[in-house]
Parts: structure tokens; sequence; C-alpha cells
């Protein structure tokens, strides 16, 4: 049976003491504290690091890929959310779909995008068990984005290119905002945003993700 409320290390007790951790650290968005206090992320862990789940760390979820550190989803929603909720949001990189069911939370449609399959899956199914119905995934490459639901009022990427793909930034809506870890061994989490100018770039902070590769794995 999925616990979907958690015991001992996965209680609601351990995961209160996570979000004072992410208050301490600066978040202070109520809509994101309670996304992030309400979604289990015990499940989205192998059953082995299930106790370590509410630590502020990033684990990993295999294919070397990780789920990322709690303080990093929360600041990211955050960002998702400075002009209220979003309509559509674009995520880059489905991987454990963490961040995927914390957006489910607060923003109206979610699409998801994930090069490795066997991951996705698992994904799929943690989405399914959660009733996260407003997110949609697909097997494919990120950067090419998904401009069939697009425009979006945010794309949010979860794994690293070298450089700004352009090709994504054509998929926001007027006001939107791309938020995205660019670089290599040193990277940044960058913000766009769309204006009647023209695109508004700023850096966030020092960030530490897994690359953004092309093209898809089986
Ligand atoms: N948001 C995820 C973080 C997963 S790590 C979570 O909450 O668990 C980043 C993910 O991005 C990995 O699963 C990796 O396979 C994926 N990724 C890397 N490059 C990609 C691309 N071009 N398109 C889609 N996904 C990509």
């Amino acid at each position: 049976m999925t616990d979907l409320r958690g015991i001992g290390m996965t209680s609601q007790r351990t995961r209160m003491r996570l979000l004072d951790r992410l208050q301490a650290q600066g978040i202070s968005n109520q809509l994101v504290l309670d996304a992030i206090g309400e979604v289990p992320r015990h499940l989205f862990v192998d059953e082995a690091l299930a106790h370590r789940a509410y630590e502020d760390t990033a684990l990993p979820i295999g294919f070397n890929q990780t789920l990322s550190q709690p303080y990093i989803v929360a600041r990211m929603t955050e960002l998702a959310l400075q002009n209220g909720r979003p309509g559509r949001v674009l995520e880059l990189g489905t991987g454990s779909g963490y961040q995927s069911a914390v957006l489910s939370r607060v923003a109206t449609e979610v699409y998801s995008i994930e090069r490795i399959k066997p991951l996705l899956d698992k994904a799929r199914q943690r989405l399914r068990t959660l009733k996260a119905r407003n997110v949609r995934c697909k097997h494919g490459d990120g950067f090419e984005g998904w401009s069939e639901f697009g425009p979006f009022d945010v794309i949010l990427g979860a794994a690293a290119p070298e450089t700004v793909p352009e090709n994504l930034l054509s998929q926001l809506a007027p006001g939107g905002v791309l938020l995205l870890p660019v670089g290599g061994s040193s990277q940044k989490l960058i913000q766009v945003t769309l204006t009647a100018e023209g695109y508004d770039q700023t850096i966030v902070e020092d960030v530490f993700f897994v690359p953004m590769l092309e093209g898809v794995q089986r």
C-alpha cells in the first residue's frame, strides 16, 4: 500500500521541520510552503532513501539523475509565482515528478518533458497516485519545448544547458518568465522575462544542476 501520510522519519512532524528550514532560508510565499508541506516527497525516491526525503538535500533517482534539493524546488516555485498563480507552466526535466507535483498545486496546468523513458514512466505513476490530474507529461527533448500547448506563463528547467535556448524563449507568453540553470561546471540560475520592450535577463543565484542533454533515452 502506498503510504501517503508517512510515519517516523516521513511523518507530518518531520515535514514541518523541513518547512521551518525553508522559511529560515528565506522562502516566504505561503502557497509554496503549503504545496511543499502537502506533497509527500518520500514517495518520489526509492524506499531505501525514504527516511531522508525531508532532509534539505538532493537525492539520487537512478540513471545518474537527482531529485532537486527542497530549497531549490521551493525557490524556483516561488519565482514561478512572482506574478501570481501561473496558468500554464512548462517544466523541462520531469525526473522523479516531485517538482511537477509541487507545481500542480500552484498552477492551473503543468506540462513536463523528460528525456529518460524509465524515469518518466515512474513519475507518471506517482503523479497518478497523487491525483495530480493537471500535469501532462511527455517523453521528449526539452530543448524543443512543447509549442502545441504554449505559450507558457512560466518555463522552468531542472537541468542546465550551456546557454539559454532561443527556441524556449519563443514559447513564452507576454509577461512570461523563463527560470533556468545555465552553465557547465559553474552555473547560475537565470530569469528571463518577456516584456513589451523585449527579453529582460537577471541572475538569481549560483546553483548546481545536472546538465541538460540533447535527444532522448529509451
Ligand atoms: N524536477 C526533477 C529534477 C530531476 S533532475 C525532480 O523533481 O525530480 C533533471 C532531469 O532533467 C533528469 O531527469 C534528466 O533526465 C532531465 N533532462 C536532462 N536534459 C533534458 C532534456 N533535454 N529534456 C528533458 N529532460 C531532460
